[in-house]
């Protein structure tokens, strides 16, 4: 190459830009004929997921196979099923909790709270709105806590009273509950009462379990008038019941009538408005994860 003239080194170059340019094209061309020949079943069975909202690219697999043996749902449940993680068993896809969502983070068996988080602004809940034992447990973040206590005033006000029974939770604190039942039961009935340490919503300080009287009856508050105050009022002040009946399947435990989630006014309000029948772990993957 040292001693070729100028003209065959630019001759040498062109062909050789020449054939670059070649290659890039047939190479392209052949994909094209690979994806128009073998692929068109794929790309058909991903195009109604497409059209959602919420669609992930990433996990365009898993909402066909879950697709194949969920053919009664929607394409839009199976795409919020599987970006909640539903295609795969209860704890068995776990990534951590985007505690950057503040008072809309979202904790549950798919998603978990780091061992060492705890609130930094956790405040006391009034003795007046909270249930004559259980103190080590009535702190709550300080805005849901100011919601919360003018929830239980209202309410009591209105002779539907609503107390304050369990509120934050240390992870160890959990774990010790979560290990408790685990002995007094079994680990499956464990799971569906209580969440394991890390992924309980105590442990974000923006979750409270309520009674109606004050020595406690929270496992009894569905009977109650206190019980249906909630339903017609709770969003006003930001809370939503957390554990819907016949959603189960979405949220992994029994139905809680007691435990109650702060969201904000504005989010608890859109979903009684518009959205009754989701539980917010569909409504996150719907609206709030980005
Ligand atoms: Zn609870």
């Amino acid at each position: 190459m040292i001693f070729i003239s100028n003209k065959k080194r630019l001759i040498v170059i062109l062909f050789l830009v020449i054939f670059g340019i070649l290659l890039f094209s047939v190479t392209k061309i052949y994909e094209k004929r690979l994806i128009s020949k073998d692929n068109v079943e794929v790309i058909n069975s991903y195009a109604p997921f497409k059209k959602v909202k919420s669609f992930k690219k990433e996990n365009t697999e898993r909402y066909i196979r879950y697709y194949e043996k969920n053919k009664e749902l929607s394409y839009e449940d199976v795409v919020t099923h599987v970006n909640i993680g539903l295609d795969y068993g209860f704890y068995s896809y776990i990534k951590s909790s985007d505690i950057r969502k503040d008072n809309l983070v979202l904790v549950n068996k798919y998603l978990r709270l780091d061992k060492h988080y705890e609130p930094n602004d956790l405040e006391e809940i009034s003795n007046e709105y909270f249930i004559n034992g259980n103190q080590n447990t009535k702190m709550l973040k300080k805005e849901a806590k100011i919601m919360f206590e003018r929830l239980s005033h209202d309410s009591i006000e209105n002779k539907t009273p609503v107390y304050g029974q369990s509120g934050y939770r240390s992870y160890e604190k959990q774990e010790s509950i979560y290990s408790n039942a685990i002995k007094q039961t079994s680990k499956e009935k464990a799971d569906s009462d209580t969440a394991r340490p890390g992924h309980s919503e105590h442990q974000t300080g923006l979750t409270i379990d309520v009674s109606s009287t004050k020595s406690g009856n929270m496992l009894n508050f569905e009977n109650t008038p206190s019980f249906r105050w909630m339903q017609n009022n709770s969003y006003k002040y930001g809370f939503i019941l957390r554990y819907p009946k016949g959603k189960e399947n979405i949220h992994g435990f029994i139905y809680e009538s007691w435990h109650y989630r702060y969201v904000g006014i504005k989010v608890a309000k859109d979903m009684h408005d518009n959205y009754p029948d989701l539980t917010f772990d569909e409504y996150y993957y719907k609206f709030i994860d980005k």
